[in-house]
């Protein structure tokens, strides 16, 4: 299968597998798991915060997050196409008792200071409480810029608010500004990282942050479901993933650049290669294409593809530039 829905479909390498079948294992909700004690240690220190709680899903992490810097009445601050205001299923909200005040996201992915200020709520019982910003690194492929952290970072000090980053991909971010993951992290109050996308782990996210707020995230993860037992076998997973599979993400983002130079040559097709900054491509496909008939044939040719306007095409671990150019010439035969 050549899959290009999404970078989450990566399959578990050897050496994983390996760590996997090895690790030492123990019941993680008595906190007697050798392995998820390790991760949690290592990636607390690793990425410049007090501590660290592996996760079942980003999703989740994000949600204890939401869950422990926010009381019942808070509201976080975030953008409209936000994946824990958007793509959560309103978890906040539902489960959380907390109010998301989503603004719209600039072209860039960042939000506007000025459009966040105007929505901090002053402090009084008609309204809820304003607490958190939530940033997002990448948002659908794009880079935030340092400096637009560092400014993040003064503007929830001035306004005594706290600054979470859903970090799914912020490898990606990391890879791509060629920097140490450590000169993003260390701009925020929380950080999630997800290892099951790029970085190719089965399953598992890490959230990260101070004593205080993990503590709290420990015992809402429980109450949400999410204590797991022998979960070393995920973490082992999870620390190679950490270890192994970052500098290759340099890999997937050529391998999109390329992908989508060679798409802009396909009529139907309109990419800007030089919008491409990490995995990800977003083509506008003319409605003269039939998209639904496109993907079953690349289908039959065990090739996968998202339909979508834009169609978006995600490039991982198990994507080779062989691929893409098999992939190429199926998609011109079928056109
Ligand atoms: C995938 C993703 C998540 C959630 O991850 P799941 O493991 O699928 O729950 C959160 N934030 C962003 C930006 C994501 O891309």
């Amino acid at each position: 299968m050549i899959d290009f829905r999404s970078d989450t479909v990566t399959r578990p390498t050897p050496s994983m597998q390996q760590a996997m079948a090895t690790a030492p294992v123990g019941d993680d909700v008595y906190g007697d798991d050798p392995t998820v004690n390790e991760l949690e240690r290592w990636s607390a220190e690793r990425h410049g915060f007090e501590a660290a709680i592996f996760c079942s899903s980003g999703t989740q992490a994000n949600l204890l997050a939401l869950m422990s810097h926010c009381e019942r009445g808070d509201e976080y601050l975030c953008g409209q196409q936000a994946h824990n205001y958007k793509f959560e299923g309103g978890g906040a909200a539902v489960l959380g008792s907390i109010q998301p005040q989503p603004i719209d996201n600039e072209k860039d992915g960042s939000l506007s200071f000025d459009k966040l200020e105007a929505v901090i709520k002053p402090i009084d019982p008609h309204f809820a409480r304003t607490t958190l910003l939530s940033l997002e690194n990448t948002i659908n492929g794009k880079v935030l810029p340092l400096s637009y952290l560092r400014q993040a970072r003064q503007f929830t000090e001035q306004h005594g608010l706290k600054l979470h980053l859903d970090g799914a991909r912020v490898y990606n971010a990391a890879v791509a500004l060629n920097v140490d993951i450590t000169e993003i992290a260390m701009h925020f109050d929380s950080m999630t990282i997800c290892l099951s996308k790029g970085l190719g782990a089965p399953i598992g996210s890490l959230l990260l942050g101070s004593n205080e707020l993990i503590a709290k995230a420990r015992r809402w993860r429980k109450v949400l479901g999410g204590g797991m037992r022998q979960a070393g076998i995920l973490a082992a997973a999870g620390k190679q993933a950490l270890t192994e599979n970052v500098t290759r993400l340099a890999d997937d983002h050529a391998n999109a650049h390329y992908l989508a130079e060679q798409l802009a040559d396909i009529q139907g097709f309109t990419v800007k290669p030089e919008l491409v900054q990490t995995n990800m491509v977003f083509a506008r496909v003319d409605p003269t294409i039939d998209q639904n008939r496109l993907v079953s044939r690349l289908k039959e040719q065990d090739i996968l593809l998202s339909a979508g306007n834009p169609m978006r095409l995600v490039t991982h671990l198990d994507i080779t530039r062989k691929d893409i150019d098999t992939f190429l010439t199926a998609i011109k035969q079928a056109l």
